[in-house]
């Protein structure tokens, strides 16, 4: 009997638990299950469908490589995959189904689902960790409770991960089949294999190659230059971990090995390390508080915060033309680009929720419908992070002041001046502020910052 293999957002042939475990097994049959209405209603945008699809095309040509037949299944909601993944095991004679545990609400519902039919129909389910270093439920506060609590929850992370980190799963050795693969889709939605191809680059390559030339270039000046936008400071790998081209484990090894080799890269990589973590941190906030998944703020209080019904400023601040050159920047890097510096997203999205006190939840949906790294967990951590209203939180009365955020992490100007090209020649005393310099065409503040941060303050305080 066959080993069937549901690829998710594990794109990968090295380090997938999953497929290792099936491969030691029997013969292996993949199987990728296309839920474009379940993702659209995610709020998942072209650009991260055209990579996802990319990096499936990479995927199926590794596994044919291997031996190994790909099957596509149309499952447009997820409740159509338990049925869908019953017929297909009937008709490959698998009596095994492998997958990585993911962590979402309804990613959670459709395992189970899928679990309770395959199992009643005779089929062994075996669900795998590696969509993270630690899994979620690994360990608990002193009193028995889950960390919402960063600080404390790394320090157990850390001697955890570093031991799981030490056995990385290789790709499987080749087989043979008589299993036929299925022809992949050019494009799904209308969305083409080929959109922004040039700027993703999809595949466990393309992951490797950028994993390896991070490590090598950057990782120890990561702690001085991963708030810096203008410069490549950061592995920029995001990408390919949502859909899993790579896995985090893979990551958290390159840094230890590289510790290992180079003692003083310790800094830069330890810092690195936590940012690994703080992923794993809101997938474990997203496997224990289902009220997240929900559209909840963690904090469930804050709820009622009086969030401003503002339209045109909600459009302004998308298209990048609120008159805060850092804030614009950074909204035109992510609708150029489909991807934005950490240090951007947490300024931007601190200026939706707190200078012009727009729901979180906007942000978070435009987010995802731009990013090609949108990725629930990490995206709604993030959001609830900057607007106070999630786990360890930054305080409501810490907000950015975007003309001192640009002038500390782009001192030179170099990232405005490249984002918003009409500020290109503004004197560098002023391009923070530019409005006070005549014959420029861009926009005045949509909001005074005083009087913005006083009114977030009042909000909050009320409450
Ligand atoms: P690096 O600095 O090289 O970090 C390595 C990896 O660690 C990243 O690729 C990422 O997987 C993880 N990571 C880094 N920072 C964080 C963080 N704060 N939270 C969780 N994981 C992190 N990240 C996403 O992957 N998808 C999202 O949809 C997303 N939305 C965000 C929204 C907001 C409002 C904020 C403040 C942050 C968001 N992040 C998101 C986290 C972070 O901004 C990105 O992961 C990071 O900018 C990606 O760049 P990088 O790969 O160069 O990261």
């Amino acid at each position: 009997m066959r080993k069937l293999v549901w690829f998710r957002n594990d794109l990968r042939v090295s380090d997938n638990p999953a497929l290792a475990a099936a491969a030691a097994r029997g013969e292996v049959v993949g199987v990728y299950c296309v839920s474009i209405e379940q993702w659209r209603s995610h709020d998942m945008g072209d650009r991260r469908l055209a990579f996802q699809l990319r990096c499936l095309h990479q995927l199926a040509a590794k596994l044919a490589a291997l031996g190994i037949p790909m099957k596509v299944l149309d499952t447009p909601s997820f409740d159509d995959c338990p049925n869908a993944l019953l017929q297909l095991c009937q008709a490959v004679q698998a009596d095994e189904l492998h997958f990585v545990d993911e962590y979402p609400l309804n990613e959670r519902k459709r395992d189970t689902a899928v679990s309770a039919t395959l199992s009643a129909a005779g089929v062994a389910v075996s669900r795998h960790v590696g969509d993270v270093i630690v899994p979620p439920h690994s360990f608990t506060t002193g009193s028995g409770g889950v960390h919402t609590v960063f600080s404390p929850y790394f320090r157990k992370w850390l001697s955890i991960a570093e031991r799981n980190a030490e056995s990385l799963e290789r790709a499987p050795a080749a087989q043979t089949s008589s299993v036929a693969s299925d022809p992949l889709p050019e494009s799904w939605d209308g969305v083409s294999l080929q959109l922004a191809q040039a700027d993703w680059q999809a595949g466990e390559d393309e992951a490797q190659r950028r994993l390896q030339t991070f490590v090598e270039t950057s990782l120890g000046n990561y702690g001085s230059q991963r708030d810096l936008p203008a410069i490549n400071g950061t592995s920029s790998l995001s990408s390919w971990l949502a859909v899993g081209c790579i896995s985090a484990r893979q990551c958290l090894s390159a840094a230890l090995y590289a510790i290992a080799a180079q003692p003083e890269l310790q800094e830069g990589a330890q810092k690195w390390i936590g940012e690994l973590a703080w992923r794993d941190f809101y997938r474990q906030i997203v496997a224990e508080f289902d009220h997240v998944s929900y559209g909840h703020s963690f904090k469930r209080a804050l709820d009622v915060l009086p969030w401003r019904d503002a339209p045109e400023e909600l459009q302004a601040w998308q298209q990048g033309l609120t008159g805060y050159p850092f804030v614009d920047a950074a909204m035109r890097q992510l609708n150029q680009t489909g991807w934005m510096h950490n240090r951007l997203r947490m300024v931007s999205a601190m200026f939706l929720t707190k200078h012009l006190l727009i729901d979180w939840r906007a942000g978070e949906r435009y987010f995802m419908q731009q990013l090609v790294d949108g990725d629930f967990a990490s995206n709604n951590g993030g959001w609830q992070w900057s607007a106070s209203t999630g786990t360890d939180a930054a305080p409501y009365f810490r907000i950015f002041n975007p003309e001192s955020q640009g002038k500390k992490f782009d001192k030179h100007g170099e990232f405005v001046r490249k984002m918003v090209p009409e500020l290109a020649t503004i004197a560098p005393k002023n391009l923070f502020a530019p409005a006070q310099e005549a014959g420029v065409s861009y926009p005045a503040p949509i909001v005074d910052h005083k009087q913005a941060r006083a009114r977030a303050l009042e909000a909050f305080k009320n409450l």
